[in-house]
């Protein structure tokens, strides 16, 4: 294989993760196209271009190229208007593909739906296989939506069922989201493969929890809750302040020390926070404990997760969770909730704690016996680096990797039958 055509419409693999539309899918494109560059196979990933700044192609790095492709305007244009924009960038990507000899791209790789409907096209047209990674699906959103969510509309459930029909390969997280392609999407269980994500294990590493915290100005002794991610309803970043908050109903001594720390940007609708959540904060009177900080990158959040006593994923739903991982891989325990592939992020009980449903009370309780029970959070925090070194991207790549390669030759068996 030489070249894989990695198809993101709606995210760009060059923006910071943790705000707006970044998230676990831009890191998963960025860790996998690395390293598939790294074993000799060229990624070409496209994007819509969303400033007139942006070259039309940027490396990424050695052997990654980004592809900016204008489709509509620059800015302004949220994702609930996309869907009418991928005929133009649907032409976009192939006019770049005309351009080189046929042949160009062994293998079309689409995240998310919308990528896949851009994907299923470029497919008939190149004559190569589509492979496909959901990343969330709408059904299975509608069936966890927060209280102030918005459902997720037909027209993506139908895209959707079109994508998870044409495409050769259906990526799945877990065996959980395996079974709702099957279940729920009536994906022909012989297209699904299950690549479980990875954790860059050289940059999330346990360090030294004392000068995390001095770096980030919090004390020696504090209890440090932490949430990472982006700031919206599915994530459920609410649960908790109204855990902090019921923390220190039961113990009113606890209030010098404890620090909610909430690392990211809003995205999305509904609980676009932080303000929301600064509001909230206010109304439960814990703004003293609630510090915010934007979306963090490099070595600055890996000290994030290090000073944390628990990072919590609250999470209505989650198809993995690359959170939970990072966090275990510095030695962090991790307290989620029991949805989607986060049972499998995290062992109950072993590497951080499972919680059942979204109650403040029960979270508190969890949180509380993670983060003020030293000897028992040693013990989750030791285990957790064991658990997250199970996952590499490595690994991932490999599968992937292995999966294009099956796609190509049951492609070619169907093209030649
Ligand atoms: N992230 C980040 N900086 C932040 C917050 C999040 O780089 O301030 C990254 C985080 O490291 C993780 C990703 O965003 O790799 C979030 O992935 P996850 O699977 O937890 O959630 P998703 O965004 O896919 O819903």
């Amino acid at each position: 294989m030489k070249r894989v055509a990695v198809l993101s419409v709606h995210t760009s693999p060059l923006e910071q993760p943790g705000t707006g539309d970044a998230g676990g899918m831009n890191v998963y494109i960025v860790q996998t196209a690395t390293r598939m560059a790294r074993r000799g196979v060229e990624v070409e990933i496209f994007t819509r271009a969303t400033s007139s700044e942006l070259p039309p192609v940027a490396e990424l790095a050695p052997g990654v190229k980004v592809r900016h492709v204008v489709a509509g305007p620059f800015e302004g244009l949220g994702k609930e208007e996309l869907p009418g924009q991928l005929c133009a960038f649907t032409a976009g990507v192939l006019r770049a593909e005309a351009r080189h000899d046929p042949g160009h791209y062994d293998v079309v790789h689409s995240h998310y739906w919308l990528s896949g409907q851009v994907g299923w096209l470029a497919r008939e047209r190149w004559g190569v296989p589509l492979v496909h990674t959901a990343h969330t699906l709408a059904k299975v959103k509608n069936l966890a939506l927060a209280e102030c969510d918005t459902p997720e509309p037909r027209m993506r459930v139908i895209g959707e069922e079109q994508v998870v029909a044409e495409a050769d390969r259906l990526v799945a997280n877990t065996d959980v989201e395996a079974g709702e392609l099957i279940k729920l999407y009536a994906a022909d269980p012989d297209k699904v493969l299950v690549v479980p994500p990875g954790v860059d294990l050289e940059r999330f590493t346990p360090g030294d929890r004392a000068a995390a915290r001095a770096a980030l100005g919090l004390r020696p002794d504090a209890a440090v809750l932490a949430f990472v991610g982006r700031i919206q309803p599915l994530k459920a970043p609410d649960v908790l302040v109204k855990a902090a908050a019921e923390l220190l109903v039961r113990d009113p001594g606890l209030r010098s020390r404890l620090v909610v720390l909430i690392v990211g940007g809003p995205s999305g609708s509904g609980m676009e926070t932080p303000r929301k959540l600064v509001e909230l904060a206010a109304q439960l009177g814990v703004s003293d404990v609630v510090r915010f900080l934007p979306p963090q990158g490099g070595d600055a959040l890996a000290r994030v997760y290090r000073a944390a006593d628990v990072v919590a994923v609250p999470s209505h739903n989650e198809s993995f969770g690359l959170v939970a991982l990072e966090a275990q891989a510095c030695g962090t325990p991790v307290a989620a909730a029991a949805v989607g592939g986060l049972p499998m992020a995290v062992r109950d009980g072993v590497s951080g704690v499972l919680v059942d449903g979204h109650d403040p009370a029960a979270w508190a309780r969890a949180l509380g016996e993670v983060a003020l029970r030293p000897a028992y959070r040693e013990e989750l925090a030791s285990n957790a680096v064991g658990h997250a070194r199970r996952f590499s991207w490595d690994r991932t790549t490999d599968a992937l990797l292995a999966g294009y390669e099956q796609a190509r030759q049951k492609f070619r068996e169907e093209v030649f039958a």
